[in-house]
């Protein structure tokens, strides 16, 4: 049974979470995303929930952006149109999560030929585990300009769960040895989990002061939501086979085709 507390804050995410969607909505279909993508399967059966996703449906939410007028910001563009609050319509900035090994093999292809800047959000310690990316293809992948490389941990934890040293060394370990790793700034985080039961307001307030310029939730919106969530807890949009079936054909996607669990 869940306690007093754990029962507030799940409340407290529900109206957060319906809160950003209906500022979404309000903005409309075409106002300024972040995608968060994790790994893909070959077939859309071997997809068995909303963080895995079929490498020929990103393919075609990719051509329907460049279709339709959209424009695919790196990093840095997203964060001056954040930081300045200079919202364009019809524009993305596109992010991994967890660094499978498959963004690399199967997405990286399709980045390339299109011209799309991405970052990954890297954890440490699933660098050359299986499934993961390898060193080798995660240093290919940082040398090249479309790629921007943000922190994601040493471990995947639940950062609510963490004390405030706990979290610096996350966090700013984290950063020192992917800037040394790869020869990189690394200016943008997403909290692991992200959703505000797994992250805590002093997680919020922390992360501002530990060099990230953009800090991402796993929660969905637009970014131009960020008044309200500030530039440090950002509102992302899962990208799932249901996402993709309806936005590329107009529909405004509902809570469970985005949502994981
Ligand atoms: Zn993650």
């Amino acid at each position: 049974m869940i306690s007093f507390r754990q029962r507030i804050i799940r409340e407290h995410n529900r109206a957060f979470k319906h809160w950003l969607r209906l500022l979404w909505r309000l903005y409309g279909q075409e106002a300024p995303i972040v995608l968060m993508v994790h790994g893909f399967k070959p077939t859309r059966g071997e997809c068995k929930n909303a963080f895995e996703l079929t490498c020929a449906s990103f393919e075609r939410l990719m051509r329907f952006f460049m279709d339709n007028g959209w424009k695919a910001l790196s990093q840095e563009e997203l964060g001056l149109m954040v930081g300045q609050c200079q919202w364009q319509s019809k524009c993305f900035h596109l992010t991994f999560d967890d660094t499978y090994d498959t963004v690399f093999t199967d997405a990286y292809p399709i980045l390339k030929r299109y011209g799309i800047p991405f970052t990954m959000f890297v954890t440490k310690d699933l660098v050359d585990q299986p499934k993961y990316i390898t060193m080798e293809h995660l240093k290919e992948l940082a040398h090249n300009p479309l790629c921007s490389i943000g922190g994601h941990g040493l471990q995947h934890l639940v950062f609510r769960n963490l004390t405030a040293s706990e979290m610096t060394e996350q966090c700013v370990k984290g950063k020192r040895w992917l800037e040394q790793e790869l020869g990189v700034e690394v200016k943008a985080f997403a909290f692991p989990y992200g959703r505000l039961i797994e992250v805590s307001n002093r997680n919020r307030r922390q992360i501002h002061s530990m060099g990230y310029d953009l800090a991402f939730s796993a929660l969905e919106g637009s970014v131009r939501t960020s008044w309200f969530t500030g530039k440090h807890y950002l509102p992302r949009v899962n990208v799932s086979e249901q996402f993709v079936e309806k936005f590329t054909v107009g529909k405004f996607p509902r809570f469970k085709d985005c949502e994981g669990r």
